[in-house]
């Protein structure tokens, strides 16, 4: 029997494109409806989790100081993880940035084209100690005035998901905008073939990694900037409020895309040093690249190489 084509599928979401490739499956017709299952999990979690939707179930809850509100297990999941990162990375990673970011002119929703301005009094002291889980009752508490922000968890969470769709599938790739999860091989190795950027010439490949059963997901300073003239790109240290100056961009390798994303973003912010061995205390690989090309990583990288 001769082989199927590959599927092929692509939408835009979470401000991004988002492409499933599934290598030769049995059938056509059951590749289009997992991958329609994958592909709704992005919507369902940009709906609940998006900061530039003022009618989302994270911008509800923002609104609401003082007192516990009930959450959808999706958003409790969410919230859960990026304290739990939080906490790791000595409050480097902070999902309560959300009114620093727009303050700062991150506050565009790509879908209408409109500048979202929540109106939310945030207090400049509030961090993630501020946000109280009550896992019994599935409620959050925030206990300051605060916009909470999922950017960095919410790309990894819908691609964990949108695999969990495609399980029944020995060969795909999931590419959200650069985060990406592949299982198996892709078409021509017994691998995936995954190129990174050049951070300072995008258009071009810095190097390419081999790798499978992985999640590779890249944060770089020339991703997203900011319409207001903020002189830093859209990842912030909660500290000194500005974007870390010494990296350019960073990988990580790790097992799920939900890890990679976000412990990709809270090395950022430690700086190429401390992110490194951060990262290798959390058992995943990465590789960072500065401002002038210069490149470090863990000590197990380079077999993503071979
Ligand atoms: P990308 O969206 O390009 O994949 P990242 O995964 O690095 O980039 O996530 C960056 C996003 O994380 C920002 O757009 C913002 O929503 C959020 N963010 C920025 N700074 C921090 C931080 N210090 N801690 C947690 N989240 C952050
Ligand atoms: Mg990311």
């Amino acid at each position: 029997m001769l082989p199927s084509p590959s599927f092929s599928r692509t939408i835009v979401s979470m401000d991004t494109f988002v492409t499933i490739d599934i290598i030769e499956p049995d059938s056509a017709q059951a590749a289009a409806e997992s991958v329609e299952r994958a592909f709704s999990w992005f919507s369902e979690i940009e709906r609940r989790c998006s900061r530039f939707d003022l009618d989302s179930e994270v911008m509800r809850l923002s609104a609401q100081i003082g007192s516990p509100v009930v959450v959808s297990e999706l958003l409790f999941q969410a919230i859960t993880f990026a304290l739990s990162v939080a906490e790791l990375s000595g409050g480097a990673f902070d999902p309560t940035l959300g009114g620093s970011l727009e303050a700062r002119g991150f506050n565009r929703n790509y879908q209408t084209g409109e500048t979202v301005d929540s109106g939310l009094r945030t207090a400049a002291v509030a961090t993630y100690a501020d946000v109280v889980l009550d896992p019994v009752g599935s409620t959050i508490t925030l206990l300051r005035p605060l916009i909470l922000d999922l950017g960095a968890v919410v790309k990894g969470m819908a691609i964990d998901l949108a695999a969990l769709e495609l399980r029944s599938f020995e060969n795909y790739s999931i590419n959200a905008g650069g985060d990406i999860y592949v299982a198996g091989h892709g078409p021509d190795s017994d691998r995936w073939n995954i190129g990174l950027r050049n951070p300072r010439q995008p258009d071009q490949i810095f190097e390419t990694l081999r790798v499978s059963n992985v999640s590779v997901c890249t944060s770089g300073d020339y991703e997203r900037r900011s319409g207001n003239g903020f002189a830093g790109h859209h990842i912030v240290n909660p500290k000194t409020r500005r974007s870390p100056p010494a990296i350019a961009s960073l990988t990580v390798v790790a097992p799920t895309a939900m890890v990679a994303d976000a412990l990709g973003t809270a090395a950022f912010v430690l700086g190429p040093r401390r992110g490194l061995r951060f990262l290798e205390r959390q058992g995943v690989e990465g590789l960072i690249v500065s401002p002038t090309l210069v490149s470090h990583e863990t000590k197990g990288f380079s077999r993503y190489r071979q």
